[in-house]
């Protein structure tokens, strides 16, 4: 299996086998109490594969079991334990692994609600955060470890501002010193493998790419080490983590098409952000496949593709609410958070974000792209229209 192409292996894995009497798919399994034959099989259950006995609804269901094993094989890992949401994708593992006077270190650039749950409520725990530059050297973060820290978290490239980190080498230190190596790798979904590079769990929020039509929130913790797996799942239990089955079989159905989605994807991003770098109005374009990007040297040398979300910073010249007017006058672009659907958005960023080591600030009003499904053409001529708005901007 591991030489096929991955559009071969997203065809095939996590298909329903013979318990859905011979259809290709799954079916939705909607349910709390399961019935068992008798006491002894009840008393041995809590397996979780098509032939083995099932106990109750939370532990997941053949309608989960699928999906897990597609996120799973996208990542390179061995399991996958589906969860709630992207976010309860991190909280999970973090709370697997830290305890009361414990430390994490996180980057500067982390996704906003991961600095909220480390700020809000880690602290609560008597967990210590501290934030790092994310263009950080090695032997710079080894002088940020404690006897206390336990958990290495990263996100490459980094929200909003992208900066692409050195994951293989960061992770290499916080082996060293028995830290445990995190990584929310919604961006670089399949086309960064975590567990080649170090990390020892993978965050994806699926409700990104993976679901890939906008219509649902879910998570996925995947790992590639049995006694990781054991602490993930015992703690998804210990906080009563569960994920509707329906919302689980849409994603299984968004699944099927993410290569081809993902390819296409990546290659209108790539157009229509070497376009946008051309065009006077931009000063700096924020795509990790472009030497404008902080640590696009690691994206060279780690990641085998792009996905599709971006960053350009405008010339300083043009105010912000001539980039409101701009990002308004946009027909194709959506106004909206989120990413990883069919459809195009944009969203200003600068003042929205939280830096306490950096400023996050690159000397210009920023924009996050998010480029969809639709024919890069129209998305040029669109953006086209709303850069002739923004040079008119006045007042
Ligand atoms: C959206 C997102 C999440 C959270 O996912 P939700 O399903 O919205 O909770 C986590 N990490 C990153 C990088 C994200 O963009």
């Amino acid at each position: 299996m591991m030489t096929q192409d991955w559009h071969t292996r997203l065809s095939h894995a996590g298909r329903a086998g013979t318990h859905a009497h011979g259809f290709v798919n799954p079916p939705v399994h909607r349910g709390s109490t399961v019935l068992n034959p008798d006491i002894a099989t009840r008393m041995d259950a809590g397996g979780r594969r098509f032939d083995q006995a099932l106990v109750y609804g939370t532990l997941g269901t053949p309608t989960h079991w699928p999906l897990e094993d597609v996120v799973a094989e996208i990542e390179g890992g061995t399991r996958c334990q589906i969860v709630s949401t992207g976010v309860a994708a991190f909280t999970v593992p973090l709370l697997a692994y830290l305890s009361a006077g414990d430390h994490v270190l996180m980057p500067d650039s982390v996704y906003g609600p991961a600095r909220q749950f480390a700020d809000q409520f880690l602290s609560r725990m008597n967990i210590a955060t501290t934030y790092f530059d994310p263009l950080i050297a090695p032997a710079a973060l080894a002088d940020l470890f404690r006897a206390e820290t336990r958990v290495l978290y990263l996100e490459s490239p980094g929200s909003h501002t992208f900066e692409v980190q050195d994951v293989p080498g960061l992770a290499a230190v916080a082996h060293a010193r028995g830290a445990v190596v995190m990584i929310d790798n919604t961006w670089g979904i399949h086309y960064f493998q975590p567990f080649r590079h170090g990390c020892d769990v993978s965050i994806q929020a699926l409700t990104k790419y993976l679901a890939g039509h906008s219509d649902m929130v879910l998570g996925g913790i995947i790992v590639n080490d049995d006694e990781v797996w054991q602490r993930v799942r015992a703690t998804t239990l210990l906080l009563g983590q569960h994920a509707a089955p329906d919302d689980v079989w849409l994603a299984l159905r968004g699944a099927r098409t993410l290569a081809v989605r993902l390819d296409r994807q990546m290659q209108s991003g790539l157009t229509v952000a070497r376009w946008l770098a051309g065009r006077p109005e931009v000063a700096r374009l924020l795509h990790p496949a472009f030497p404008s990007c902080p640590g696009h040297e690691y994206w060279k040398r780690d990641f085998s593709g792009a996905s599709s979300l971006f960053g350009i910073v405008l010339r300083p010249e043009h105010s912000r609410a001539a980039v409101h007017a701009m990002v308004e006058s946009l027909s194709l672009f959506g106004i909206g958070a989120s990413w990883g659907g069919y459809e195009s958005l944009a969203l200003p960023t600068q003042g929205t974000i939280t830096r306490t080591v950096g400023t996050g600030d690159f000397g210009g009003e920023t924009v996050r792209i998010h480029i969809g499904l639709e024919e890069p053409a129209d998305l040029i001529a669109d953006l086209e229209r709303g850069l002739s708005v923004l040079r008119g901007f006045a007042g």
